[in-house]
């Protein structure tokens, strides 16, 4: 079946006690086995049955099933956060004296978790500045890489398939943060990686009111990082948020075409204004990457980001005028966001640091809602008149 129909289909069945459509949220922490022989059984793995909402819950099964047949997975797992995701991951497949590597630049949260607090388990840490970097100075010991084809906040695209077809030659595990396209635009387990995550709190759920992670993929490997990820660090998704992920993933195919139509438009429309110095968007022919996007993704997403003549107080005046676009960090929601990342989501950076991220103090990061795009360009208009 195609994407728009997964969504709405996947993983849902009528609720077999009442008939109920949708799956109800079952608050349950355990569940009654009945008889000393079931418990025995569902212990040992011989009956399938609910044990205790740490490891499994309906809410969350079905929940799992619509996101596994999304991402053409075998399984998915939800856990509480993105950030619940990628530490489960990590912890579950490498040991001391392993070597992980990212592509630069990955989530700030990712960032940290690897370069401060991942090391102290042992675990070696190496950075590579691009995919090509990656190509040319790999290290055959590498355990796992993990990657985000479209980066935050300048949009820079890593090409999945240089990272993979290297991983792949090396024996390393592949792990794609497809936060940014979600697997309505891009299913990096079809290409070869060998998993995907995802910071639900973003795209997938699209109304933020939820965090949220995600995980998919195939066989043993999936296995090993639900039991971590449940059972040993512990961090299930609650069955309220597991509800509301699955109400949210149904609209997703038709969300993120409006997310893509809208950021298209207001990119064209950036790229024309006097004010804007730096229109980033991999949509645009001129943004480099653009065709790893165009090969690998039906859509290029919903952020763009822009660099003003002037610095955070030009910024400021544009961010203070904007009436639509609230300040706010986090992105994928339906209304639209706007922020300054020098002074927000990447302050906590050297200067040193954020200079070689590109993330200058004229940056401004946009992620685009799915109001009308009328509303949303005079909104732009405007506020750029006041700069
Ligand atoms: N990965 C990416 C690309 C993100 O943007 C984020 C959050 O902004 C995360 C992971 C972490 O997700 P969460 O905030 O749900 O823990």
């Amino acid at each position: 079946m195609k994407m728009q129909t997964l969504a709405v289909h996947a993983g849902q069945q009528p609720d077999p006690s009442t008939g109920a459509l949708n799956t109800p949220v079952y608050l349950t922490s355990t569940y009654s086995y009945g008889t000393a022989q079931e418990g025995k059984d569902r212990f040992a793995g011989k009956n399938p049955g609910y044990i205790y909402s740490r490891f499994a819950n309906p809410t969350s099964s079905a929940l799992e099933q619509k996101l596994a047949a999304l991402e053409g997975a075998d399984e998915a797992i939800v856990v509480a956060s993105g950030m619940a995701a990628i530490s489960s991951i990590v912890y579950a497949l490498t040991q001391q004296g392993d070597e992980v590597a990212f592509i630069d630049p990955v989530y700030g949260g990712t960032d940290a978790f690897l370069r401060n607090t991942l090391v102290r388990a042992g675990v070696k840490v190496v950075s590579y500045q691009s995919d090509d970097d990656f190509v040319a100075r790999h290290n055959p010991q590498t355990r796992l890489v993990l990657w985000e084809p479209v980066t935050n906040p300048t949009l820079k695209v890593i090409d999945s398939r240089k990272i993979i077809e290297v991983a792949k030659k090396i024996g390393a595990i592949t792990v794609c943060d497809n936060t940014f396209l979600t697997p309505a635009l891009f299913q990096p387990l079809s290409i070869g990686a060998d998993l995907v995550m995802h910071s639900g709190t973003k795209y997938l759920s699209g109304h933020g009111d939820i965090i949220a992670g995600v995980i998919a993929g195939n066989g043993p490997l999936i296995q090993r990082v639900r039991t971590v990820a449940l059972k040993h660090i512990g961090v299930p998704m609650g069955p309220q948020e597991a509800y509301l992920l699955q109400r949210g993933v149904k609209t997703l195919p038709l969300r993120m075409r409006a997310h893509c139509d809208n950021a298209r438009a207001v990119a064209e429309f950036l790229a024309a204004q006097p004010q804007v110095a730096t229109v980033y968007f991999p949509g645009l022919n001129s943004h480099p990457g653009h065709q790893a996007i165009a090969d690998t993704a039906s859509g290029f997403g919903g952020m763009v980001a822009l660099e003003l003549n002037g610095g955070f107080d030009a910024c400021a005046r544009l961010l203070d005028n904007l009436q639509l676009f609230a300040q706010a960090v986090s992105l994928g929601d339906l209304e639209s966001l706007a922020c300054h990342p020098a002074s927000t989501t990447h302050a906590a950076m050297t200067p040193e640091d954020r200079a070689r991220a590109n993330v200058t103090d004229k940056l401004v990061r946009l992620s685009i809602g799915v109001e009308d795009i009328d509303d949303l360009l005079a909104d732009l208009a405007q506020a750029l008149a006041k700069v």
